[in-house]
């Protein structure tokens, strides 16, 4: 019998998106747990992939990606931002936004460095930290707005700190950065040597006007910043797991050097397609507007349910109170709402590390219209 090893994660289990999903389909509840769309991508993208397969692009990819595609990608940020990465030396398309996660802090992170993160935090930041022996610090933003203390934040920093993980705008609150939050984080790594990796999916999805402020606007940033963004969530293909890392030609380097034996490279005639699409930026620009519609659609109805509604700067999740309903802690009424009233949700708790429960769940309005109005009269009801 063959001792296994003990194991590198004992922490961690199935994550909360797999658990509620899969307890979503076990009582064929609606599923706005998974951050996915489900509706049909552009098939104007579809049949580009199609295309682009049959023209015989199916082996393997530069280590950089594409070269079409990255330069699409530079080309975007430019437009958007005002700032240039060369596309040969300072983007590397990657195997989704997890995997330049993973690359960037596999790539900086030794034992004992400590790395800043903002609570409620995507998943994969912590234990990616652990793996390599780096220790998490951990900032907790705390309901209703989640705002950040930068003195708080300044008082994190030690002389082993290597870096600090942002995830602008915020899954799971919705939470957009504003100039000031900005100015606060340049004068906290002034002078230091500190890296950011910011991790930037929902770019384009910010609502009511306010402008997503990219890490790569400010100079002084942009110099230490690997800035980390998904094709998953710009053209609503989660499934193929493209995303991309855009830094300085000096971190793109040890970046790379890792990258190639992580994946190597990355879906010859998806990058091909993606690149042709991106073209047009008509099929970008309007995502925000596109999501604004289903939020609001979802909030209007949400006013007439018992739920108390959450501030929704950006992203496509809509934070949830229940006070009124509920003294059960987020995870038990996640299952019962989930149970019960056949819609799955993510409890908030499972987003801090010390499981804090503030009675709010996320719910993903990335969803048709019917999905929607069909959760909108499940939650009514409860
Ligand atoms: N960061 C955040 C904040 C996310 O929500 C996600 C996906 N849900 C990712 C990174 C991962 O992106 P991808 O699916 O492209 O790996």
């Amino acid at each position: 019998m063959v001792h296994l090893p003990s194991s590198k994660l004992p922490n961690v289990g199935t994550t909360i998106f797999t658990q509620m999903t899969q307890l979503a389909n076990q009582h064929q509840a609606i599923n706005l747990s998974q951050g996915f769309p489900d509706f049909l991508p552009d098939s104007g993208l579809l049949s580009s992939v199609d295309h682009f397969i049959k023209k015989g692009f199916n082996q393997y990819a530069p280590l950089g990606g594409m070269i079409p595609l990255k330069e699409a990608i530079a080309t975007k940020i430019e437009k958007s931002h005002q700032t240039d990465y060369h596309p040969d030396s300072e983007i590397t398309v990657t195997a989704g936004g997890t995997q330049a996660i993973f690359t960037a802090i596999a790539t900086f992170i030794q034992k004992e460095d400590e790395v800043i993160i903002f609570e409620p935090a995507y998943d994969c930041y912590e234990p990616t930290v652990e793996l390599f022996g780096g220790i998490v610090k951990r900032f907790e933003m705390k309901a209703p707005d989640y705002s950040i203390d930068w003195n708080v934040v300044k008082g994190l920093i030690t002389e082993k700190t290597k870096m600090i993980i942002l995830n602008n705008p915020n899954n799971p609150s919705g939470k957009v950065f504003k100039e000031n939050d900005i100015q606060e984080l340049i004068k906290i790594v002034k002078d230091t040597s500190i890296l950011i990796l910011s991790d930037e999916v929902y770019e384009n999805i910010t609502f009511d006007g306010r402008e997503h402020l990219s890490i790569c606007r400010y100079p002084e940033l942009k110099e230490r910043s690997l800035l980390i963004a998904s094709f998953g969530k710009l053209f609503h293909v989660t499934g193929w797991k493209v995303g991309y890392c855009a830094a300085p030609k000096a971190l793109t380097d040890e970046f790379r050097k890792v990258h190639q034996f992580n994946v190597f490279c990355v879906n010859t005639p998806v990058q091909l397609a993606l690149a042709e699409y991106m073209k047009n930026e008509e099929h970008y620009i309007h995502l925000s507007q596109f999501f604004q519609e289903k939020r609001d659609f979802l909030r209007k109805g949400l006013s007439n349910t018992s739920f108390g509604i959450l501030d929704c700067e950006g992203t496509y999740f809509q934070a949830l109170t229940y006070d009124k309903i509920s003294d059960k802690n987020d995870f038990e009424f996640a299952t019962e709402l989930t149970i019960r009233h056949k819609v799955a949700s993510v409890p908030f708790s499972a987003f801090y590390k010390n499981r804090l429960n503030e009675n709010v769940i996320r719910l993903c309005f990335a969803k048709k219209q019917e999905t929607l109005e069909q959760a909108l009269e499940f939650l009514a009801k409860v």
